[in-house]
């Protein structure tokens, strides 16, 4: 097993090192490094790469990285190379901001350029340094601002290498989409590296039952690429709950005003149901929010107040959705129920003749 270089920096075999890739100076002759750490066992394997805060305000991200660099796992019976970047967008990291100090979007930036603004040479460093590397990449996020997910893979429809990852990490939901153009799973597309994206919790937010999803599903990665040795039938049996669906859509509110939500992530939305209320500030009207397709819950706004048109509930399209929120208790990750069966919504009721 030969020594690994990454600009200049040697990292041997059965070493752990935080390395740094130079990147660019900003305004105030800061130079901005990238971090991230290369862990590399005693015997040749394969070579993946976990990357976090690609947007600078999804911190789970790095948080499951830090996690992951201290996992028993990674002290004995390690094969091949784990190179784990906790923060890609440093700078937005820093504003606590999905973008880039100039407003952009790193990851609509990719494969970027050694000669672009500093978003793009970012996405440069990565691209050319550490991705020609890997063998296979997880990117890591979280919903935006206000907007929590449950734990879920995304991945390019028809691309089976990357649906296998998808598969050994075990999420309850895997979304088979197409890909934006500039994003790093385009990147990784393009030079034919297979990539999963795991979305969970919302941004700014740490929230642990996605960290330590999201933990546990690198691990059963690189079990599956046979960095790690095989975990025991009985273990295996949970990655089976996954369900892939297709195609989602955002059930949007029909009136503004305060929002109520009565459904949890996870749970099984029929057409038909109510799935929260929109209430008038003022006291006047509460209309249902109703759901107009069938599926799974996988992302909702946490917001209490919404204008006309926004995003409320985020469904995944699946034909049979009970029997896959059954397998999502199953899975361990469902996410609290809320309780919806009494009067904590009271304008549900006529205020006017309600009589107590
Ligand atoms: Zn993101």
């Amino acid at each position: 097993m030969k020594e690994l270089e990454i600009q200049g920096q040697v990292i041997q075999p059965g070493e752990r090192k935080l390395i740094g890739l130079q990147v660019g100076i900003t305004t105030t002759h800061e130079p901005v490094t990238m971090r991230a750490w290369v862990i590399r066992g005693k015997t040749d394997g394969p070579t993946l790469m976990v990357v976090g805060c690609i947007h600078g305000d999804e911190i789970n991200g790095a948080e499951i990285v830090r996690r992951l660099i201290n996992s028993g796992s990674l002290k004995s019976r390690f094969k091949g190379t784990l190179i784990a970047v906790p923060i890609v967008n440093v700078p937005a990291f820093s504003n606590r901001s999905r973008y880039l100090p100039d407003r952009r979007d790193l990851n609509r930036l990719f494969p970027g350029s050694p000669k672009g603004s500093l978003g793009g040479r970012l996405a440069h460093v990565l691209t050319s340094e550490l991705l020609p590397l890997c063998d296979a990449v997880v990117d890591l996020h979280t919903g935006a601002l206000n907007r929590a997910n449950l734990p879920q893979i995304r991945v390019t429809a028809g691309d089976e290498e990357s649906l296998a990852l998808a598969e050994a990490f075990g999420p309850s939901v895997t979304l088979t989409a197409g890909t934006q153009a500039g994003t790093i799973r385009a990147a990784c597309n393009a030079v034919g590296i297979p990539v999963i994206l795991y979305e969970s919790g919302e941004a700014l937010r740490l929230d642990t039952p996605s960290i330590r999803f999201g933990k546990r599903g690198v691990l059963a990665v690189m079990r599956h690429m046979g960095m790690l040795p095989k975990r025991p039938a009985a273990a295996k049996k949970r990655a089976k709950h996954a369900v892939v669906c297709a195609k989602g859509y955002w059930e949007r509110a029909q009136v503004g005003g305060l929002f109520i939500p009565l459904t949890a992530l996870g749970k099984a939305v029929r057409k038909g149901d109510v799935l929260g209320f929109i209430a008038d500030p003022l006291g006047d009207y509460e209309e249902e929010v109703i759901a107009t397709q069938t599926g799974i819950l996988i992302g909702r706004t946490n917001e209490g107040q919404a204008d006309e048109g926004d995003a409320l509930f985020h469904i995944a399209l699946a034909r049979y959705p009970n029997m896959a929120a059954k397998k999502i208790v199953q899975s361990g990750e469902g996410f609290p129920d809320i309780p919806d069966d009494d009067d904590d919504h009271p304008v549900h009721y006529d205020p006017y003749t309600d009589v107590i």
